[in-house]
C-alpha cells in the first residue's frame, strides 16, 4: 500500500486517503477560495470520487455559490474547520482535494493558476504555469 496517500484535518478527527497517484496542484484565486482558505489562495488536486476513502470522521458541508453561478459544495471539518475538498453539484464525481491537508504533498507541482485576475498582487505566480483570468477552460 505504498502508493495510497492519505491526508486529514488540522485535528485529526477526519482522515481520507487517496488510492491513485496526485500530481498536479491548480491554484485558485477566487475571492471565495481566498476567504474559505484564509490566505491568498486554495491550492487544489483534482481526483476521481470513486478514488477518495474518507477513513475517519465525519464532514461538515457549505454550499457555495461560484462566480459562475454554480453551487460548489465546500466540504471541511465541523470541529477544526480545515477544509477537505470541494465538490460542483453538478460533478459529484470528480473531488477537489485541498493539497495541503495532504500529509505529504512534496512530489507535487504547482501547474496551473485560476481566477488570476481576482490574485492578490503579494501571490507570486510562477510565470511557467498556465494562468487563466477565470476558470480554467473545459477539456476538449
Ligand atoms: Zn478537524
Ligand atoms: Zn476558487
Amino acid at each position: 500500500m505504498s502508493d495510497q496517500i492519505t491526508g486529514g484535518c488540522l485535528c485529526g478527527k477526519i482522515r481520507y486517503s487517496v488510492n491513485q497517484p496526485l500530481q498536479s496542484i491548480i491554484a485558485c484565486h477566487c475571492i471565495n477560495c481566498q476567504r474559505s482558505s484564509g490566505s491568498g489562495a486554495m491550492h487544489n488536486a483534482v481526483a476521481p470520487t470513486s478514488a477518495v476513502t474518507i477513513t475517519a470522521g465525519q464532514l461538515k458541508v457549505f454550499a457555495d455559490t461560484a462566480a459562475s453561478g454554480n453551487t460548489l459544495n465546500r466540504y471541511f471539518c465541523g470541529d477544526c474547520g480545515s477544509p477537505i475538498y470541494s465538490q460542483r453539484a453538478t460533478m459529484p464525481e470528480v473531488m477537489v482535494i485541498k493539497v495541503g491537508t495532504l500529509d505529504d504533498s512534496n512530489a507535487m507541482k504547482l501547474v496551473m493558476n485560476i481566477w488570476t485576475k481576482s490574485a492578490r498582487p503579494w501571490m507570486y505566480i510562477d510565470p511557467a504555469s498556465a494562468c487563466y483570468p477565470e476558470n480554467r477552460p473545459p477539456k476538449t
